[in-house]
């Protein structure tokens, strides 16, 4: 189902390609054979977040999707140094949280981090020639090409920050609410699902003591189960520290409150037990349309079922009636609640998920069926050969620079390898020699 405001978003982004680096030769008039003068290739761009305290939400991303860092330029001749490519720099709301899209896992939450997060860093660019002459190779016409680009698919998912969250059933009076004790001017009316995007409010309590608080679209029942609009609005309760529970308890529409607040408890304890364990003060609102008796009745119906774990506390938004009350036992339980709700952490490892060649698998086996054969195979292998002409004396001395480098030697002679064995990597074999 399509989200009805933006708070997530699927974007594409790819970090710019390393310039290859250039073979030439100098050449100059007289001078025969001048010396290799191949420039190294430029670094290409990063993918960079940063947060933007003017965005609230993630509507941006719904327009644009892709998101590319420029390619460093090549190398030139005359050791000309290629360009570095150019940085994509992403803004992105407060409370931004940082998924992998295929996973789901959180790479990081962008919170309200004052550093830019690079998330994926641009190709190194290649050594040009001018790098590679030695005295037994002067004329080298190989050079390293740029290292490759980074590409992914990421979700972006808007959390909301705030100290106090209203949740309750459409139309039980929560945009009310936030609208008489704070700043917010959300949209009211008497028809289901009136607040499409969560609202912010400052509350403010005198002596320089206050709060933020969200009004949460109404949850509807089966929402954790992503029925209806409910998981979207779910997912911004998870960073608020204390709950407002409202609730119709004049049953201006014919509901049961005691039910409702059952219903509800219970979407939030599938979504998230965490969230059901939140602090939380039942607010039972609309009382000023009850007779007082009635009103007394149903206030310790109420407090009966749910005190002392839970506070009950009458209120009319219409009137104002005890919202004072709520607001200082909200304060009061904030002060208690605690912090570690607010920031998610990372579920998948920066390294490991940026990861190039140098990063990938790969296994050394000793072959079961053939004496003396030893066998280097998997992803970094295959990368490596991709981008390495191993008939090239340069290249050559590259691959054999990686074996050791990247401990495979070490391998091989931890498994017993012996001179004169042999070394098959894919297509290719090689005689062992100590
Ligand atoms: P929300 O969907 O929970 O945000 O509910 P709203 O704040 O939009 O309110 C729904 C309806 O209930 C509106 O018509 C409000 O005017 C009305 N309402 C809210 N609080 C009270 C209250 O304390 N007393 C009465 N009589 N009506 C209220
Ligand atoms: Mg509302």
């Amino acid at each position: 189902m399509a989200n009805l405001f933006a708070d997530r978003a699927k974007i594409f982004v790819r970090s710019g390609k390393g310039g290859d680096g250039h073979v030439s030769f100098r050449r100059e008039l007289y001078v025969p054979n001048g010396g290799p003068d191949g420039g190294d290739g430029g670094d290409g761009g990063d993918v960079v977040f940063v947060i933007d305290k003017g965005l609230n939400t993630l509507t941006d991303f719904k327009n644009i999707r892709k998101y590319k860092a420029g390619d460093g330029e090549e190398g030139g001749k005359r050791r000309c140094h290629g360009k570095n490519g150019k940085d994509v720099v992403i803004k992105v709301p407060p409370g931004t949280v940082i998924k992998d899209f295929e996973t789901g896992k959180v790479i990081i939450d962008m919170a309200d981090r004052e550093e830019p997060f690079i998330l994926l860093s641009g190709g190194r660019g290649g050594k040009g020639n001018q790098h590679y002459a030695t005295s037994t190779m002067q004329a080298p016409r190989y050079a390293q090409p740029g290292q490759p680009a980074l590409e992914k698919t990421i979700t972006l998912e808007l959390k909301m920050i705030a100290d106090v969250g209203l949740v309750g059933f459409p139309s039980v009076g929560k945009s009310t609410i936030l609208s008489k004790v704070s700043n917010a001017r959300p949209k009211i009316a008497d028809y289901h699902f009136t607040t499409l995007v969560p609202n912010l409010g400052v509350v403010g309590l005198g002596e320089g003591r206050g709060f933020v608080m969200a009004d949460i679209p109404g949850i509807i029942e089966g929402a954790a189960e992503g029925v209806g609009l409910g998981l979207d609005f779910l997912r911004h309760i998870e960073r608020t520290r204390v709950l407002l529970h409202v609730v119709d308890a004049a049953s201006v529409e014919g509901r049961d409150p005691i039910k409702d607040i059952d219903a509800i408890t219970e979407e939030l304890r599938s979504y998230s037990p965490q969230l059901a364990e939140r602090p939380t003060i039942i607010v039972a609102n609309k009382l000023d349309v009850l007779p007082a008796e009635e009103k007394d009745k149903i206030i310790q119906k109420l407090k009966d079922r749910f005190e002392p774990d839970i506070p009950v506390i009458p209120i009319s938004a219409a009137t104002g009636e005890g919202v004072k009350d709520m607001l200082e036992t909200a304060y009061k339980m904030l002060e208690t609640a605690p912090m570690d709700v607010m920031e998610f952490t990372p579920e998948i490892s920066l390294e490991e998920y940026t990861s190039r060649v140098e990063e990938l698998p790969y296994t050394v086996e000793k072959s079961e069926d053939e004496d003396g054969v030893f066998l280097v195979e998997g992803p970094r292998i295959e990368k490596m050969l991709g981008y390495t002409n191993l008939e090239d004396n340069k290249g050559f001395k590259f691959f054999q620079d990686f074996m050791v480098k990247n401990g495979i030697i070490d391998e091989l002679k931890a498994l017993g390898i012996e001179e004169g064995d042999t070394v098959r990597v894919y297509g290719w074999e090689f005689e062992y020699l100590e």
